[in-house]
């Protein structure tokens, strides 16, 4: 295969550049920011490797683990599953490292009888092919079919929204449950069912291991492509390195950007397309991790997720013997009214200590450090019938040879998710779709 450009170097632009140069493909990356990684990465919290987005790794997570032992492998630590929330006062537990049938009647009491009646089926479908926890399958496709004309809110009672559905969704697509939509709900289903790890270096490590190991992959950092155009069967990126502008052309390009950030590339050459990548919805998420001198949670509790009178959805315990380390994520309806790319973090990381303080251990409990980070576009929640979306997309991209795209919304917003994206977007180089 010949030079191919691949713009964006967050987790879906690696994972192409890696499948690329797997089937012998020589790759020029174009990243507009410092560095790669996009939204996961790292940073040194009192000297130790943090990560903000893409910290934990599920277990089921094959893909994603085939690129780190191609790497040469990197050791991860058990962090596991374990949430918590008040309901009613009361403090209800779910954990992995309790009894399986103790954390069944804990989510059928939370979810009620009719939230289990809707929630079974598709629990049991993402657990007879795991496959189908992905965006865009048949069985959810189904659903898609019959009930997307409503939310989740909708869909499931209202016990079932409030204490399953939206801890699940602010989490994950950083959007409220009546800004999500049945047919995607098995890509959040996916990752709740699965157990967890970490990187014990962080996510800082993977990505110096694939700088090195990418001897075909030529990176052009700080290189932000402005315009995709098209001109005698080739692809011309007219891109901004520092204050200069350029041009190069390419026979295969593959656009591995949020849909938002795709969609600015196709304005004038593809306005169609640059509309439906428009109808993709990204909420923004900030995170917060503070390291406070003593322990704040208590071993078997390590997590919180909170209701929508607060700014953060959730807190936790960085690791699971960092109990002193929390992590903060601010998303949903509420903290997008109370925090911005403008807000202090200082600001911030306080608002988030008055909320978790009646609960863990937190008060005259010395803060040492703290890092912050705050991400728009930052969580994908797709679009209601997501899947007929893409299938418009693909439609479009028919009249461009060379031309395929990938991201957080084609198979949803995991890492494994991108990987799955990368792979099928290669594929399509092979079959001839997108050549
Ligand atoms: C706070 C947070 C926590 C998360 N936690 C987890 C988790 O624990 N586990 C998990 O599996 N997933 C998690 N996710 C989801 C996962 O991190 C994302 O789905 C994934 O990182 C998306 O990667 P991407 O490459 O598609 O997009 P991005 O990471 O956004 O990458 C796009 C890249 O393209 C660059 N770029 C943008 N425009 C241009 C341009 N015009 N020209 C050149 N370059 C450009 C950007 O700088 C960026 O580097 C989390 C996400 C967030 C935000």
């Amino acid at each position: 295969m010949s030079r191919v450009a691949v713009i964006g170097g967050g987790i879906s632009g690696i994972a192409t550049a890696y499948y690329l140069q797997q089937h012998g493909a020589e790759v020029d990356l174009y990243e507009s920011g410092r560095s790669i990684g996009g939204r996961i990465g790292s940073e040194s919290l009192d000297g130790r490797f943090v990560d903000f987005g893409g910290k934990n790794i599920g277990r089921k997570y094959s893909r994603f683990r085939d690129f780190v032992t191609a790497l040469g492998g990197l050791d991860f630590e058990y962090f596991g599953f374990n949430t918590s929330q008040v309901v009613g006062g009361r403090v209800i537990s779910l954990n992995k490292e309790k009894s399986r049938l103790r954390n069944l009647l804990r989510v059928f009491s939370l979810a009620g009888p009719g939230g289990v009646m809707k929630l079974m089926p598709m629990i049991q479908a993402v657990r007879k092919d795991l496959e189908q926890g992905f965006l865009n399958t048949p069985y959810f496709n189904a659903i898609a079919d019959r009930y997307d004309d409503r939310s989740l809110a909708s869909f499931f009672p209202e016990s079932c929204v409030d204490h399953l559905v939206r801890p699940v969704t602010v989490r994950m697509n950083g959007a409220e449950p009546d800004e999500c939509y049945p047919g995607n709900f098995g890509s959040n289903l996916a990752l709740v069912l699965d157990s967890y790890e970490q990187l014990e270096q962080g996510m800082q490590a993977l990505l110096q291991r694939f700088t090195q190991y990418s001897k075909s992959v030529k990176f052009f950092i700080g290189h932000e492509v402005r315009v995709c155009s098209f001109s005698d069967e080739k692809i011309v990126l007219h891109y901004a390195a520092g204050s200069e502008s350029h041009s190069a052309e390419y026979s295969k390009v593959v656009v591995a950007l949020p849909a938002v950030q795709a969609a600015a590339l196709f304005q004038s050459s593809i306005p169609e397309l640059a509309s439906l990548l428009d109808r993709v919805t990204y909420f923004p998420v900030a995170v917060g991790i503070a390291k406070y001198h003593d322990a704040v949670f208590r071993g078997v509790q390590r997590a919180m997720v909170f209701d929508n009178s607060c700014s953060i959805s959730n807190a936790g315990a960085y690791g699971i013997n960092d109990l002193n380390l929390v992590r903060f994520t601010f998303s949903g309806q509420t903290a997008r009214t109370v925090i911005d790319s403008e807000t202090d973090p200082e600001y911030a990381v306080s608002l988030a200590e008055d909320t978790i303080a009646p609960y863990f251990n937190i008060n005259n409990n010395t803060r040492e450090a703290f890092v912050y980070r705050y991400v728009s576009p930052g969580l994908c929640a797709y679009s209601p019938f997501h899947y007929k979306l893409l299938q418009q997309i693909e439609q479009q991209l028919k009249g461009f040879r060379g031309l395929v795209l990938t991201g957080d919304y084609f198979r949803g917003a995991s890492i494994e998710a991108c990987f799955k994206g990368a792979q099928e977007a290669i594929q399509k180089f092979m079959t001839g779709a997108g050549s």
